[in-house]
């Protein structure tokens, strides 16, 4: 019988992140799925606030490591902690979700226990008992449903693939699992964050909308000029009065990165596409983008597709988009804006 392990850590208020609920979802799914046990596991400085999170997981067993040396993300003691919860639940898969924290230890962890990791699971699942995974391939081109025979099986499952789970019922009673940690696993040391400031963060996973932004906003308009100021004014005003996420086109990046003194707040991380990223957005808005195939394969997961071009004849125009406003974005995201001001 499999033991199914979900494995998250806390933040620093002690909750679970929100990709660690949709990781829940995934391993209650592949317990259920291979008449497995259930096992929780969780580790922090806090974990208390957790637990009422996972009320009525349908868990044989939840176990928390708890120790003022896991407030920050480090290698050695994550990796310990990681490790002591997968030991103690005699876990045969290990579902955890696709965080940086986790994703940093759990293919050390995964070799420590002679076991295998993969990554970027979109998809858990049971077919005939066994456990299979699902990921994509080659820039998100390929699918495969992978089996495994080797134990323990490791999956980080990314975020926006799965349903969050939703707590009901009595919080259940967290079984202390004991850390030990040699002087050498606390050697690094976190002393402080340094974090852009909130006006530049503009990537927000979990936005509703994903508003990309095209070369086009930097091109000579109508009157032969083009206007930098402004545009970079209204895409800013729109990201912060409809708190949507920012993409941008490679061309865009490119010009934003390269010390062309536009759109500052632009970097290679905003590129959505073939060689840029496959954001997970319920809504997409595209202007001033040509909607060119290496730029719209990486839309593949946005599902509702809009498009603010001059060109009739765009790349989003010919099947790329569910609605194309043949219509100029500066004209149209000034009244958008203005619309939302007076929403409030
Ligand atoms: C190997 C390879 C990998 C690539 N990877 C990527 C990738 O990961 N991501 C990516 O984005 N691209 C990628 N590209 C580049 C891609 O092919 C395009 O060159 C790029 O996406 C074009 O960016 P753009 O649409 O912003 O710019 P442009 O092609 O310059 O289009 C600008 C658009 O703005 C419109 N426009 C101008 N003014 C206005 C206005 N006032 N109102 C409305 N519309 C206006 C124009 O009509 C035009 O359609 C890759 C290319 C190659 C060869």
């Amino acid at each position: 019988m499999e033991t199914i392990l979900f494995l998250s850590h806390t933040e620093p208020d002690g909750a679970l992140p929100r990709a660690a609920l949709e990781a829940l979802t995934a391993a209650r799914a592949l317990a259920q799925g291979t008449k497995g046990q259930l096992v929780l596991g969780v580790f922090g400085a806090e974990t208390a606030g957790a637990a009422a999170q996972l009320a009525g997981a349908g868990a044989q067993r939840a176990l928390a490591v708890t120790s003022p040396e896991l407030a920050a993300a480090r290698y050695a003691s994550d990796a310990a902690a990681a490790e002591a919860l997968a030991r103690a639940a005699g876990a045969t898969v290990v579902v955890a979700p696709s965080t940086s924290r986790l994703a940093r230890v759990l293919a050390g962890v995964s070799h420590r226990l002679g076991g295998k990791i993969d990554t970027h699971a979109t998809g858990v699942a049971a077919q005939d008992g066994a456990p299979t995974v699902t990921r994509w391939f080659y820039r998100q081109r390929m699918e495969a449903t992978l089996r495994r025979a080797a134990r323990p099986w490791f999956v980080t499952v990314d975020a926006g693939t799965q349903p969050a789970f939703r707590a009901e019922g009595a919080a259940p009673a967290l079984e202390a699992v004991p850390l030990a940690l040699a002087d050498a696993q606390r050697r690094t040391r976190v002393t402080g964050f340094r974090a852009p400031e909130a006006q530049a963060q503009t990537i927000r996973p979990d936005a509703k909308l994903l508003f990309v932004a095209g070369a086009g906003w930097t091109k000579k308009q109508a009157d032969g000029k083009p206007h930098l100021d402004q545009a970079e004014q209204l895409i800013l005003g729109f990201l912060g009065k409809a708190k949507a996420s920012l993409g941008s086109s490679k061309s865009m990046t490119d010009l934003a990165t390269e010390g062309h003194g536009v759109m500052g707040f632009m970097t290679h991380l905003n590129q959505v596409g073939q060689t840029g990223s496959t954001p997970r957005h319920a809504k997409g808005l595209a202007t001033c983008c040509h909607g060119e195939e290496p730029h719209v394969v990486g839309w593949r997961f946005i599902n509702e597709r809009r498009a603010v071009n001059l060109d009739p004849n765009c790349g989003w125009a010919r099947g790329k988009a569910d609605v194309v406003y043949v219509a100029d974005a500066f004209a149209v995201m000034e009244k958008v804006n203005a619309l939302l001001a007076s929403r409030g």
